[in-house]
């Protein structure tokens, strides 16, 4: 299973903010959406950044309420990892288990083609194990 079949799934809907965009309403965003994290794109639409969950308990930490008065540039992750659509599933699993992330965005030749989730990447390997039980369930019974 490919990154692809996870977006033809889910679609390729990706909820962005604009790097001056304030904590506050980053997390409006992520509360009125329920997800987990927001990219920040720059003007030129390239990806500037990403902002998650983590990274605003990370600014509370660091700065108490005054964290919301502060801009998506100021608390993003600049150097974000990408996945292409072609990559397996298995290897973007890894990926992020060895960054300790849980989003990726997928970009292909520059291109911001969706968003993938550790969950998105949970349940498609769930599926697929499933399908393959059952694979391997109608082989016995056939035999
Ligand atoms: P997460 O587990 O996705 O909530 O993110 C944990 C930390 O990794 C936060 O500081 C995020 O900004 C950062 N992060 C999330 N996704 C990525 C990514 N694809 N590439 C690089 N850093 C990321």
């Amino acid at each position: 299973m490919f990154v692809s079949d996870i977006l033809s799934q889910k679609g390729s809907a990706v909820f962005t903010v604009a790097p001056a965009a304030s904590v506050a309403e980053v997390c409006q965003q992520l509360s009125s959406r329920r997800i987990g994290s927001v990219l920040v794109l720059g003007a030129d639409g390239s990806v500037a950044g990403i902002v998650s969950e983590r990274d605003l308990v990370r600014a509370l930490a660091r700065h108490g309420a005054k964290a919301l008065e502060l801009e998506a540039r100021q608390i993003m992750t600049r150097d974000v990892v990408t996945c292409d659509p072609d990559d397996s599933i298995d290897a973007v699993m890894k990926t992020m288990t060895e960054g300790r992330f849980r989003h990726i965005p997928v970009v292909r030749h520059g291109e911001l083609l969706g968003l993938v989730s550790i969950g998105d990447v949970v349940k498609a390997r769930l599926e697929e194990t499933q399908h393959e039980t059952e694979a391997l369930k109608a082989y016995i019974v056939a035999g």
